[in-house]
């Protein structure tokens, strides 16, 4: 499998000096196992993947979309193939109506020209929390996290390999297992470190973690590394190197996930893997 960020900021892009080098888009995170394609979310970021993918011939790929909040659909419609009425896009989702009515108000006036139809064929399928699909070879599974309106975090499993996709999710006791749970033994975890420790406790209830939480997480999962996901719009890229800092040294195998980072799994991750253990 091949994991390469297409998006990490949270909330709203955030495009600038003060971004230029982890990137201003929101979230989108393209994973290609063999011939099949999995993106994680639809934000801004999904814009480019669509250019890359132009000349790559694909026909077909799966949304796994987290929610419908605003910042990880509204780059859907700048993204070409959705347009192209011989392009497949399965979207799994927690809630199917939701999700497709999200979508469609995207495209109407007055926010969008109605005469802009999204051709490709949509397929949606439901995923509850604890629920799995098949997909090829890839084993797909939900997990319900703590965010206003709820969220799913994705387990994406292709032979000896797992990432796991878990952003926009609030820690508290009881969330803690469960994505501990969730991400056990994975080679790579996506976590929601939007905030600080300081900056937490002014934004409790607005459903997002901290660096320290993540790193927690990633600890009692025995993950292989952990990306810091879905920046604050505010944070630049200066702090956020800060941050990843400081997250390393309660888990060392940490990075802060950067537009345009590749990861190629079975390759960099067992690499960094031994690396670790040698720490
Ligand atoms: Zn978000
Ligand atoms: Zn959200």
């Amino acid at each position: 499998m091949k994991l390469t960020y297409y998006g990490v900021r949270g909330s709203i892009a955030s495009p600038g000096n003060h971004t230029a080098k982890y990137g201003g888009n929101t979230s989108c995170v393209a994973i290609q196992a063999d011939d099949d394609l999995f993106v994680c979310d639809a934000g801004t970021g999904i814009r480019k993947l669509g250019k890359d993918l132009l000349n790559q011939g694909t026909k077909h790929m799966v949304l796994l979309l987290s929610h419908a909040h605003a910042d990880h659909i509204e780059g859907i419609r700048f993204f070409p193939q959705a347009y192209n009425p011989h392009f497949t896009i399965d979207v799994f989702c927690q809630h199917q109506q939701e999700c497709s009515d999200a979508i469609k108000k995207l495209q109407e006036a007055p926010l969008f020209p109605s005469s802009a139809k999204l051709n490709a064929k949509f397929h949606y399928h439901e995923l509850k929390d604890g629920e799995s699909a098949l997909v090829g070879e890839t084993r797909i599974t939900a997990a319900r996290l703590e965010h206003p309106g709820s969220v799913l975090a994705y387990r994406i499993t292709r032979n000896k390999h797992t990432i796991v996709y878990a952003t926009d999710n609030e820690d508290s006791a009881r969330n803690k297992e469960r994505l501990v749970d969730v991400a056990r033994g994975a080679d790579v975890l996506i976590c929601d470190a939007q905030y600080t420790p300081e900056e937490f406790k002014n934004r409790i209830g607005w459903g997002h973690s901290t660096y320290e939480q993540c790193a927690t997480v990633a600890n009692n999962a025995g993950v292989g590394q952990l990306h810091l996901f879905h920046h604050d719009p505010e944070r630049s890229d200066e702090a956020l190197e800060a941050i990843v800092g400081s997250a390393q040294h309660l888990f060392a195998n940490t990075n802060a996930a950067r537009e345009g980072l590749e990861v190629h799994l079975g390759r960099d991750t067992e690499v960094r893997r031994r690396e670790a253990v040698n720490v």
